[in-house]
């Protein structure tokens, strides 16, 4: 690859994490932002210098456009022209509809909706120039068919696939691609806090009978990220064990 950076958010925990890893794997330096970070992010950035490549990463609220401008300026500046961007930043803040507090709806689209679009735009102008890129959003099952009790979470991330199917419109004739990944139950801090019963109904409504791993969703990311995908763009992907059919 002539240009082999990508830019993952969220890449401190979870999928984001896989994705950072798989895609150090595949040969790309590996640009990363989070929110905390801590221990956490020290152990994705050993886990990409352990694959031999090179990695930046720094704390970024993804929902600040300022920041994220500044973010992918320094990655640029340390890792070369980013060739491609995957948006995992993600948070859920839950309650029912008529108790949902105006905050948590906020909260959730400007982390998710809002942090994506920040990040797509900051990329974009630099990948039409270069006639080069590839962005994968991560969304959610949640973002097809709606969740009960997850109105802010549904409508952010179907917000994404909306956004990530107008961008593969507009910057196709450029040559990007744009897709969507919609994983379901996924094994990460965000579905630690299901209880054993909720776990056990997901589970038996899974067809595969078990929660999704982050690597699971990691490899489609690679994949649609490569050139193996250079005809799929504007798809939006379930990576869910068959849970939606
Ligand atoms: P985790 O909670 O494990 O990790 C979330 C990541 O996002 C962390 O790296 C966190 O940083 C970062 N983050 C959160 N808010 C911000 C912010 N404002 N700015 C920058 N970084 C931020 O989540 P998952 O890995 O489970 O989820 C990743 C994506 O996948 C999300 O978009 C989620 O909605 C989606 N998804 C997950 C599913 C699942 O079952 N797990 C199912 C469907 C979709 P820090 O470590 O600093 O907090």
């Amino acid at each position: 690859m002539e240009q082999r950076t990508a830019l993952v958010t969220g890449g401190s925990r979870g999928i984001g994490r896989a994705v950072a890893l798989r895609l150090a794997e595949d040969g790309y330096d590996v640009a990363f932002c989070y929110r905390a970070g801590g221990d956490a992010a020290a152990e994705t950035a050993d886990g990409i210098k352990q694959r031999g490549v090179r990695c930046f990463h720094a704390a970024c609220d993804v929902a600040d456009p300022d920041a994220v401008s500044e973010f992918v300026a320094a990655a640029e500046a340390e890792l070369g022209p980013v060739r491609t961007l995957v948006n995992s930043a993600g948070i859920i803040r839950d309650s029912p509809l008529v108790l949902m507090p105006f905050d948590d709806w906020q909260a959730v689209l400007g982390t998710n909706l809002t942090g994506t679009f920040n990040f797509c735009r900051s990329v974009a102008f630099g990948f039409m120039k270069r006639k080069l890129g590839t962005v994968v959003n991560v969304s959610s099952v949640a973002g097809v068919y709606g969740n009960a009790a997850q109105a802010n979470y549904s409508a952010s991330k179907g917000g994404i696939n909306s956004l990530s199917r107008a961008m593969a419109k507009e910057l196709g004739p450029y040559g990007i691609r744009v897709n969507v990944v919609a994983p379901g139950f996924i094994e990460t801090d965000m579905t630690a806090g299901l209880t054993e019963k909720a776990r056990a109904k997901a589970t038996g409504m899974i067809p595969l009978r078990r929660l999704g791993q982050p690597a699971d969703v990691a490899d489609l990311v690679s994949f649609l990220a490569s050139d193996r995908a250079a005809y799929i763009t504007g798809q939006v992907l379930q990576v869910d064990g068959g849970i939606v059919l």
